[in-house]
């Protein structure tokens, strides 16, 4: 029997899974999210007695959403520091990827010379998860962690397509953004579906589903941005309770079919998220002959749904 060998950040983000399914019982997130912290200190000094993690720490990092520092004396001491002003759900992502960094890269870290006493991690690579190498493995390793797939897609079977508040309470479920929340569930679902975050009329950045993409639904938003067409409720500025419902777009507003978008404003961030939604598998032919740059891109941002 051939066993296939999972990458190694979820090979260890499934271990301490399924330690804390054994510890806490497999219902636990019914009771609560990860308490990644506190989970950071604990595993740490399990893992590496002489080189723990002791402290997870708010700091001003201009520029920066986390990072994973080590001291100079010996035995070594490390840290986890998060920028300050962020919400409750973005912290314990950004906790997640650097405590990713500890399990998964500490020895290069230390050894390597490019890295001075620490690495630091920008939000393309944490809020985005649009990081590569070992920023995209940390992502991993965080989102599994948060997020397991086996208690997920309980919550959210692959055929559903979900609305604000069902996305709202897995949020609130795992504790993390709904922008993460989003993003985990893009990686499974069966149907198709984008996100796009934008401001002032513009998309900045965009994810689509492995479905979606397969059928051409997309945008492009690497080294541009996108104009949302007048319709969308964030062109028109309509941030009511009926664009967080959403509404039926006819054809050739986003695409040439029609699309359900509802639109999310958060004004801490001053972003919109907006979810469309399609019908059935789509087009079957579209997307085929999609150039080799955005396909690698593609693979590259983990947007296969990994099953
Ligand atoms: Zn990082």
């Amino acid at each position: 029997m051939i066993e296939v060998e999972r990458p190694r950040p979820l090979k260890e983000a499934a271990r301490i899974t399924q330690m804390l399914d054994l510890v806490l019982g497999a219902d636990r997130f019914d009771r609560g999210p990860v308490a990644i912290a506190q989970l950071a200190r604990e595993y740490s000094a399990k893992i590496e007695p002489n080189g723990p993690i002791h402290e997870v720490v708010a700091r001003d990092l201009r520029g920066c959403v986390g990072a994973l520092v080590y001291s100079e004396t010996q035995p070594r001491q490390w840290a986890i520091m998060y920028h300050a002003n962020q919400s409750a759900g973005r912290r314990a992502f950004t906790i997640g990827h650097e405590l990713g960094h500890y399990v998964l890269h500490r020895r290069t870290i230390e050894q390597d010379s490019t890295y001075d006493h620490g690495i630091y991690c920008d939000e393309n690579s944490v809020v985005r998860r649009n990081g590569s190498g070992i920023e995209k493995e940390a992502d991993e390793f965080a989102a599994a962690l948060l997020m397991p797939f086996h208690d997920f897609r309980k919550q959210l079977p692959a055929k559903e397509r979900p609305d604000f508040e069902a996305l709202g309470r897995i949020a609130k479920r795992y504790g993390v953004s709904l922008t993460a929340t989003i993003l985990r569930w893009l990686e499974y679902t069966d149907t198709r579906a984008i996100m796009i975050v934008s401001n002032e009329g513009f998309a900045h950045w965009a994810k689509s589903s492995g479905p979606a993409f397969k059928t051409g639904r997309y945008l492009k938003t690497k080294d541009t941005v996108f104009e949302l067409p007048q319709q969308a409720f964030a062109s028109r500025r309509d941030y009511s309770d009926a664009a967080v419902v959403g509404t039926m777009q006819a054809a050739n507003v986003w695409f040439p079919e029609p699309a359900f978008e509802m639109c999310f404003r958060s004004d801490r961030y001053d972003q919109e998220i907006t979810l469309l939604h399609f019908e059935g598998e789509g087009p079957r032919h579209q997307g085929e002959e999609e150039t080799p740059d955005t396909f690698d891109r593609f693979i590259q941002n983990g947007q296969f749904p990994s099953r």
